[in-house]
C-alpha cells in the first residue's frame, strides 16, 4: 500500500455525484446533425479533408492535424457533409469556430477498420503515430494531444506514470462510471501507454468516494502483468488537478514554469487510457465519449455514451429535461465549468459534464462586496498562491505584478472564490488577466518578429551594398590597371619610335636631299637631251654629269626610303577608322558602366546582365585601343607627344623650329585668342590695381604670342626653302592642292545631281582624273607639310 501525501488548501463542496450514478451508462440518441469543431484540443486546429456534399462513413478521417500539437477529427457516424462553416463552440470565450456539419443517415455504417493484433511487435514510433492518427487528446479537461505526451523525446526519462482517476469536481461521474463498467479498457490502455513510456512506477490516483470503481479497477489489475498501484486518496477538491494529484501520490511539487514531464512524471486521464485501448485494439478513432448529464432540471440524470458533435439539446432531451425548471446550463463542473446560453453547442472531446441546474441548486451569484482581506482564499488555494493579491493586481491591470505572483500557476479551480465571504468572482478576474497578458505577449511577439525581420532585411541590404561597393572598387581597380597597361603599351612604341628617330637621320633633310637630287637629275637630263639634240660639244661630260646626278638621286632616294617609317597597313584612312572605332568602343563602355552603376545604386534588376555587358565592352575597348596603337606610325606617336596641350600659359615652352608646323600654327591661334581675351578684359578693367595686373598678363601673352608666331614662321620658312631647293613653290602647291580638293567636292555634288547615264559617266571620268591629280599634289605637299 503506497503512502498518500497531501497538498495545501482545497475545499469540500457538496459532491452531488450520486444522482448520475444510479443508472448504467446509456447511449445518447443519434441526432439529425453532428457539428464537429476543428479545434477540440489544445494546439492548432485540424484541417478539413472533406467538402460539402461528401458522403462519409463512421470513423472516416475528415480533418487532419496540422503541426506537432494538433489532433485529427473523424466522422462519428455515417452521413453527408452539409456545411463547413463557423458555428458556436464549447469555449469560455463564447466565440465560434470552424466546424464540419454532418447530416446523419441513421445507418451508422463503419469505415473498414481493425486494431493492431500485437502492438508490442511494432515500432513504438509506429504505435504512437497510430494513436495520433486516431485523434486522441486528453479527455480530462485540457485536451492536450495524447501522442505528444507519449513521445517526449530523448531529453525526458519517465519514471512515473500517473493515471488520474480522482474526478474530484462535484456532479461529474463520467470517469467513475467508465471505471465501474469498463475497467479492462482502462487497464488495457495503461498497458499500451506503459509499453511506450517504460515507466518505473504506475500509480492510479482515485478518490475514496468511488468505492465501486476502486473495486472494479482492483479486479482488472489482477489480470495485468504490470505492477500498478491503485492509490485511494481522500476526497478533497481539487485532488484531480494534475499538480495536486502528483503531490498527493509522490509528495513532489512540480516547479513553477515546468511541466510534470520535466521531473519524469506523465499523467493521463482514465478516459484517455480507454480511448487509447479502443484505438489500438479495435482500430476505433476517438468519435465518442461518456458525458455526465445531471442537475435538478433533468428528470433522469445519468451518463451517456455520446457521439462527438451531438448538440447539448439532444442530451438534455435524452435525460428528460424540465425546461421550466432550467435556470442555468453549465458545461463542465460547477467549480471550473462554463455557463452557456446556447443548447446547440456540440459535445467535443473534452466535454465531461452538462449540468442543467435549477435556481435553487445554483442560485445567481450575490453581488460582490469589497475584499475584507480575511485571507480565506489564500488558505483554500491548492496552488499556494495569494489569490487576494492576484485579484488586486488583475483588477488594477497591474499584469506584470500578477505574473510575478505566479498568476499562471493558478489552475482556475475556483476554490478561492468558493470560500470568499465577499462573493468576489475571483476566477473571472484571473481569466481576464491571463487573457490580457497572453494578448500582450502575442502583440510583443509580433512586434519582435517584425523588428527581427526589419533588422534582418536591413542587414541584408547593408551586406549587399558592401558587396556591390567592393565589386565596384575591384572593377575600378581593374579598369585602372588595364588603363595603365594600355598607356604602357602605347608608350612603348612611342619610346621606340623616339629612340629610332633620335638614331636615324632627319627625314625632312633626307626628303629635301632627295628632292634636290631629283631636280639636279632633271636639269642634267635636260642639258644632256638638249646637247644631244643639237649635237653640241661636251656631250661626254654632260653624260657623265647625268650619270653622277642619277647615281646621287638614287642614293638620296634609297637613303630616304631607308629612313622613312613603314607606312601603316591600310594607310591613314584605316588609322582613322581604328581611332574612331576605339573612341566608339570607349563611349559604349562608359555608357554601360554608367547604366551598371545606376542599376546597382537603385538595386534594379538585370545587374548581372549589365555586368557581363560591361566586361564584354571592356574587352572590346581594349582590343580597339590596341589595334589603333598598333596601327599608329612611330612619327605620329611623336607628333602626339609634341602636340600642344591646354596647359597653363606660363608653363608653355617656347616654340622651337623643330616642332610640327601644324602644332605651332594651332599654338599661335590659341595664343592669339588668349591675347584677345586678355586685351578685352584689360579694356573693361575698373580699378588701377586690376588694370595693372591684367596689363602684366597681356604683356606676357603678347610676348609668348610673338615667340610662337616667330617659331611658326621659322618652320614655315624652312619648309619654303626646302621646297624651293627642289624647285617647288610651296605656296602655289598648297593652292593647287586646295583647288584640286575643291574640284573633287564639286564633281561629287554634280554626280549626285546628274540623272543621265552619259552625263554621270562623264563626271565620273573627270572625278577620277581630279582625284589622281589631287593625290599627286598632296603626296608632294605631304613631303613638306
Ligand atoms: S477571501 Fe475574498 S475577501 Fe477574503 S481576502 Fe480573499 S478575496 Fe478578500
Ligand atoms: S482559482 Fe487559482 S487562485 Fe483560486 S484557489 Fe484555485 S488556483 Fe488558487
Amino acid at each position: 500500500m503506497s503512502q498518500v501525501f497531501s497538498f495545501h488548501g482545497g475545499i469540500h463542496p457538496p459532491e452531488n455525484k450520486k444522482q448520475s450514478t444510479r443508472a448504467p451508462i446509456g447511449k445518447a440518441p443519434l441526432p439529425k446533425q453532428l457539428v464537429l469543431p476543428m479545434q477540440q484540443h489544445i494546439g492548432g486546429p485540424a484541417d478539413p479533408l472533406v467538402k460539402v456534399g461528401d458522403s462519409v462513413l463512421k470513423g472516416q478521417l475528415i480533418a487532419e492535424p496540422i503541426g506537432r500539437i494538433s489532433a485529427a477529427v473523424h466522422a462519428p457516424t455515417s452521413g453527408k457533409v452539409v456545411d463547413i462553416a463557423h458555428y458556436p463552440i464549447p469555449h469560455a470565450s463564447g466565440l465560434s469556430g470552424e466546424c464540419v456539419v454532418i447530416e446523419t443517415d441513421g445507418e451508422d455504417r463503419w469505415i473498414e477498420h481493425e486494431g493492431i493484433a500485437d502492438y508490442k511487435a511494432i515500432e513504438r514510433a509506429q504505435l504512437t503515430e497510430h494513436i495520433r492518427a486516431s485523434g486522441i487528446s486528453g479527455m480530462g479537461g485540457a485536451g492536450f494531444p495524447t501522442d505528444v505526451k507519449l513521445h517526449l523525446g530523448d531529453n525526458h526519462i519517465v519514471n512515473t506514470l500517473i493515471i488520474n482517476a480522482a474526478e474530484c469536481e462535484p456532479y461529474i461521474t463520467a470517469d467513475d462510471m467508465l471505471m465501474r463498467e469498463r475497467p479492462h479498457e482502462i487497464i488495457g490502455g495503461i498497458e499500451i501507454i506503459a509499453h511506450l513510456l517504460r515507466p518505473s512506477h504506475i500509480l492510479i490516483g482515485i478518490e475514496d468516494n468511488k468505492t465501486n470503481a476502486i473495486h472494479a479497477l482492483e479486479a482488472a489489475v489482477k489480470h495485468c502483468d504490470l505492477n500498478i498501484d491503485i492509490i485511494v486518496v481522500p476526497t478533497k477538491y481539487p485532488s484531480g488537478g494534475e499538480r495536486q494529484l502528483i503531490k498527493l501520490l509522490t509528495d513532489i511539487e512540480v516547479p513553477a514554469g515546468k511541466i510534470p514531464a520535466d521531473i519524469g512524471i506523465v499523467c493521463q486521464n482514465v478516459g484517455t487510457t480507454s480511448a487509447v485501448y479502443r484505438a489500438v485494439h479495435k482500430g476505433e478513432p476517438l468519435i465518442s465519449r461518456i458525458v455526465t448529464v445531471t442537475g435538478d432540471a433533468v428528470r433522469h440524470p445519468k451518463n451517456l455514451e455520446v457521439l462527438l458533435g451531438t448538440p447539448f439539446s439532444s442530451l438534455l432531451e435524452a435525460c428528460d429535461l424540465r425546461p421550466e425548471a432550467l435556470s442555468r446550463l453549465v458545461m463542465g463542473g460547477p467549480m471550473m465549468g462554463v455557463t452557456v446560453d446556447n443548447d446547440r453547442i456540440p459535445v467535443i472531446k473534452t466535454t465531461n459534464c452538462l449540468i442543467a441546474a435549477t435556481k435553487q441548486e445554483m442560485p445567481p451569484a450575490p453581488p460582490a462586496q469589497a475584499c475584507i482581506r480575511c485571507g480565506m482564499c489564500e488558505q483554500a488555494c491548492p496552488a499556494d498562491l495569494l489569490p487576494q493579491q492576484l485579484y488586486w493586481f488583475s483588477k488594477g491591470r497591474e499584469f506584470d505584478k500578477a505574473k510575478h505572483h505566479n498568476l499562471f500557476d493558478c489552475i482556475e479551480c475556483g476554490a478561492c472564490a468558493y470560500v470568499c465571504p465577499s462573493n468576489i468572482p475571483l476566477v473571472q478576474y484571473y481569466r481576464f488577466a491571463k487573457s490580457e497578458i497572453r494578448t500582450e505577449e502575442r502583440e510583443q511577439q509580433k512586434a519582435d518578429h517584425a523588428r527581427e525581420r526589419f533588422e534582418a532585411r536591413q542587414a541584408r541590404l547593408d551586406r549587399e551594398a558592401a558587396e556591390k561597393e567592393a565589386k565596384r572598387k575591384a572593377r575600378a581597380a581593374e579598369a585602372a590597371k588595364a588603363q595603365e597597361a594600355r598607356k604602357a603599351a602605347a608608350a612603348k612604341p612611342k619610346e621606340e619610335a623616339a629612340a629610332t628617330a633620335t638614331a636615324a637621320p632627319d627625314i625632312k633633310q633626307l626628303k629635301t636631299a632627295a628632292a634636290v637630287a631629283r631636280t639636279k637629275l632633271k636639269k642634267a637630263q635636260k642639258a644632256f637631251d638638249e646637247a644631244a639634240a643639237g649635237n653640241s660639244e661636251g656631250l661626254a661630260e654632260l653624260e657623265q654629269a647625268l650619270n653622277e646626278a642619277r647615281l646621287k638621286a638614287e642614293e638620296a632616294e634609297k637613303a630616304l626610303s631607308a629612313g622613312s617609317p613603314a607606312p601603316a597597313e591600310g594607310g591613314d584612312a584605316e588609322l582613322k577608322q581604328l581611332k574612331v572605332a576605339a573612341a566608339v568602343a570607349r563611349t559604349k563602355l562608359k555608357k554601360a558602366q554608367d547604366a551598371l552603376k545606376n542599376a546597382e545604386d537603385k538595386g534594379l534588376e538585370g545587374i548581372d546582365k549589365l555586368r557581363a555587358t560591361v566586361e564584354a565592352l571592356e574587352q572590346k575597348a581594349d582590343e580597339a585601343q590596341k589595334a589603333f596603337d598598333a596601327a599608329q606610325p612611330a612619327d605620329a606617336a611623336a607628333k602626339q607627344e609634341s602636340a600642344p596641350k591646354e596647359t597653363p600659359a606660363k608653363a608653355e615652352p617656347a616654340a622651337e623650329p623643330a616642332l610640327d608646323a601644324k602644332a605651332l600654327k594651332q599654338q599661335v591661334s590659341i595664343m592669339r585668342t588668349k591675347l584677345k581675351k586678355a586685351e578685352t578684359a584689360l579694356e573693361a578693367a575698373e580699378s588701377d590695381e586690376e588694370r595693372s595686373s591684367l596689363q602684366a598678363d597681356v604683356d606676357d601673352l603678347k610676348k609668348r604670342f610673338d615667340e610662337a608666331t616667330e617659331a611658326f614662321n621659322k618652320v614655315e620658312k624652312a619648309k619654303m626653302d626646302a621646297a624651293a631647293q627642289a624647285g617647288i613653290d610651296l605656296k602655289q602647291l598648297r593652292i593647287d592642292a586646295a583647288m584640286a580638293k575643291a574640284a573633287i567636292t564639286k564633281g561629287e555634288r554634280a554626280l549626285k545631281k546628274a540623272e543621265a547615264d552619259d552625263e554621270r559617266a562623264q563626271i565620273e571620268q573627270e572625278l577620277v582624273a581630279a582625284q589622281a591629280k589631287s593625290d599627286e599634289l598632296h603626296k608632294t605637299l605631304s613631303q613638306y607639310d
